[in-house]
């Protein structure tokens, strides 16, 4: 009973945070109505990155208070996650709608579904992993390093496709897209990759080098008439036709987050100063990926340029509506993996008729509660980590029941 009614305040908190946040956040973006895009599409971005945070940080954090207040209640971590998750979900879906009045209800959650899956197999699996490792290195904590490893390995190398396959997410290309990515590939000189079509909300296109794959969303098919098609697709074969030591960092780069589960060792052996490490050592390697993917953006992007066919300026179009119809500010944080829409439509051979707006708000207060939903979560599972660790150190005196040692689980 206790248990159901902490459910219960677990998804309505989630909701009613990530709803509340989300409604706060939209006041300016909605008296903006008349202005130019880039510039709603600037006021829309802190929020649309805090939902991205949000969709794991809060069913996290809840989890964590579930773990470290109600240790006697086993596992409880887990559903505790998932009703904060159905939480965040029914939370975000006013916002989803008023962004994207076409939107229908199915393909988002079908989306979400996908994303959350695969992200649950990367970020979920991440901190499954935090929470199993053992205190001290040995044959556990190799085995479970093994162990996430395979699970991405096996991701890059086709698993990622097969889920979304399996989901219905990825479906075979229609003979519109393999005409146009067949010409790309003639006039490129690159043999024909496998194409399929990505029934994903957002307009994009995707590469996977390893699986010589080349997907399309639905949207991207809808809104770009064949020969800007075609340009974005020539973007993606720049991608396929990467050399194989780009395509080795690129499945290294996959890895960046791993020393994260060794959270509990380095706190253990190190302290704090172990936990502050792990976070210098993971910004680092962030730092290095980011300039890696972004030359490889680049290149691609010039390939698309140079293949771009007959009339000038057609992947600066096709880049621009993709852009505009995904709410994707002009000028983005220099945190992404690509560079910035403004600067690539110059490097593409157009300057807009818009000056160069200003990148989004860096620093807004959706990032203090997101910083603080990563505290709520850090810190009551390092209490209990603390709380167990001291128990288990200290042996009990004989006959002495409240201080058993209590097992994590
Ligand atoms: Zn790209």
């Amino acid at each position: 009973m206790l248990f159901a009614t902490l459910l219960a305040c677990h998804f309505a908190l989630a909701a009613i945070v990530v709803y509340g946040m989300n409604q706060l956040a939209l006041v300016p973006w909605r008296r903006a109505r008349d202005a130019h895009w880039t510039a709603r599409a600037r006021l829309l971005w802190p929020i649309r990155k805090t939902n991205g945070l949000l969709f794991f940080i809060l069913p996290a954090a809840l989890a964590a208070a579930q773990y470290s207040q109600f240790p006697e209640i086993p596992l409880a971590y887990l559903p505790a996650a998932l009703a904060g998750l159905a939480g965040v979900i029914l939370g975000m879906w006013p916002t989803a709608k008023a962004v994207f009045p076409d939107l229908a209800l199915g393909r988002w959650v079908r989306n979400l579904a996908a994303v959350f899956v695969i992200r649950l197999m990367t970020v979920g699996v991440l901190i499954a992993a935090i929470f199993l490792m053992p205190g001290h290195l040995g044959w556990t904590a190799l085995g479970l390093t093994a162990l996430v490893i395979a699970i991405n390995l096996g991701l890059v190398w086709g698993g990622a496709l097969w889920i979304l396959r399996l989901m219905g997410v990825f479906i075979s290309a229609p003979p519109r897209l393999q005409e146009i990515v067949r010409e790309i590939a003639a006039r490129m000189n690159l043999p024909m990759p496998r194409v399929g079509l990505l029934r994903l909300y957002g307009a994009n296109a995707i590469a996977f080098p390893l699986l010589n794959t080349l997907a399309v969303t639905e949207m991207a098919m809808d809104v770009l008439p064949d020969d800007e098609l075609g340009a974005v697709c020539a973007h993606e074969f720049g991608h396929l036709s990467e050399p194989r030591g780009t395509v080795a960092m690129l499945v290294l780069s996959t890895f960046t987050l791993l020393p994260v589960i060794y959270f509990k060792p380095a706190m253990d052996a190190f302290g704090w100063a172990g936990y502050f490490g792990i976070c210098a050592l993971l910004i680092v390697v962030s730092r290095l990926v980011r300039t890696f993917r972004r030359r490889m953006e680049q290149r691609a992007d010039s390939a698309a340029k140079t293949h771009e066919g007959p009339s000038p300026g057609v992947y600066a179009r096709a880049l621009e509506r993709l852009y505009e119809l995904n709410q994707v500010p002009a000028v983005t944080p220099a945190t992404l993996s690509h560079p910035s829409l403004y600067d690539r439509l110059i490097a593409a051979g157009v300057t807009p008729e818009y000056p160069r707006p200003a990148a989004p708000a860096r620093f807004t207060w959706q990032n203090v509660v997101a910083l603080g939903l990563v505290v709520a979560f850090i810190t009551p599972v390092m209490n209990r980590w603390d709380r167990d660790g001291r128990r288990n150190s200290h042996p009990p005196r004989m006959g002495s029941v409240e201080s058993q040692p209590t097992r994590a689980d």
